[in-house]
């Protein structure tokens, strides 16, 4: 029997599998709906290369509507790695008074001495290791691009914030900081450290470890209100049920509640609507997404010399 059932391979799912792993009495599987590649040198370039997103290859191809009218793509990993197999590569803590204040809402665990030393856990930072706000020995490498690296344009821009009065921010990641600078990046050169790199990699010898990558998890099974297995596709129409002890659910913002939703577990009505049989009506599942809401400024340059990249 599993002991522990993992569904979704990406960030959250890769960090459980591996530190799961490490005791090897435990049995573990991973379940994952996307490739997976191994090793690193059969992995495609797409993921490799952290200067640019891959938005096809590896993507659900799912879609939204921000506002009427308006469709748009909402990319999401399908890999081994999961969002982070295919993101900007941006390592950017969230500021403490926003942890402080989710623990003041009753969730003890997230406050920011809390979450530090897992920040700290995770992270080989390879510009300021040594702080005792920084981890040194972690599986996933943070850098920033110095001085020498940057180009003209992003040089102009921090000269320009620096007029404007506002403070030289080497480390965005110091607790204090603020003003303009450069980001912490989870890249080694040009490779995307990956969670299926930092995390999976290491872990993969284990015996107790199975990776089973494409493999379509459909709906958890659900006996006398306890989670005991998932339903997985195996081929066109046919289905296999994988039993386990404890079954952790990791499949990201998005999948999750929609696998939540095809078990019979959310708002009723919406369950109705489409058939499934309700079996807990949970109102808050699927619902009142909000995901890195942000601000693009694009400028057009009156000048077509100051679009030559050197
Ligand atoms: C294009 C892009 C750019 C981003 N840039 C940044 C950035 O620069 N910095 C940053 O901090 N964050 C960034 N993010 C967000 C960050 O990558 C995600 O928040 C993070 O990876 C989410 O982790 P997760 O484990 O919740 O989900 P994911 O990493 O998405 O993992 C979910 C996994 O579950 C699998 N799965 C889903 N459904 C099923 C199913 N039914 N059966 C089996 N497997 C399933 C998926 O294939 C996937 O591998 C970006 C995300 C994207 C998509």
């Amino acid at each position: 029997m599993i002991d522990l059932l993992i569904v979704g391979a990406g960030s959250t799912g890769s960090v459980i599998a591996n530190r799961a792993s490490e005791d090897p009495n435990r049995r573990v599987l991973l379940l994952e709906a996307g490739p997976d590649y191994d090793p690193l040198n059969q992995t495609p370039f797409d993921l490799i290369n952290s200067h640019n997103n891959s938005y096809k290859q590896h993507d659900w191809s799912l879609r939204y509507s921000p506002t009427h009218g308006r469709d748009i793509p909402f990319p999401r990993g399908r890999v081994t790695g999961g969002s982070s197999a295919v993101n900007t590569s941006i390592a950017l803590r969230g500021m403490p008074e926003d942890y402080d204040e989710w623990a003041s809402l009753g969730n003890p665990l997230w406050s920011w001495d809390q979450v530090l030393p897992a920040f700290n856990r995770l992270e080989r930072d390879l510009d300021y290791g040594g702080k005792d706000y920084h981890g040194d020995a972690g599986p996933i490498l943070i850098r920033r691009y110095p001085h020498s690296e940057l180009l003209p344009q992003h040089q102009a821009f921090l000269d320009a914030a620096e007029g404007l009065g506002y403070p030289n921010c080497p480390d965005a990641n110091d607790p204090l900081s603020y003003g303009a600078g450069p980001q912490p990046m989870i890249k080694l050169g040009r490779l995307r450290i990956s969670c299926a790199i930092g995390y999976l990699a290491p872990a993969r010898l284990r015996p107790n470890l199975t990776i089973r990558a494409n493999t379509l998890v459909r709906r958890l099974i659900i006996d006398k209100r306890k989670c005991v297995g998932v339903e997985v596709e195996i081929a066109e129409g046919k289905t296999e049920v994988i039993s386990a002890k404890t079954i952790v659910l990791s499949a990201g913002a998005i999948m999750s509640p929609a696998i939540m939703m095809r078990s019979g577990l959310g708002p009723r009505k919406q369950l109705e609507k489409h058939g499934i049989t309700v079996l807990e009506d949970i109102p808050g599942v699927g619902q009142n997404l909000s995901d890195h809401p942000a601000i693009l400024l694009l400028q057009k340059p009156s000048r077509r010399s100051t679009l030559i990249l050197h």
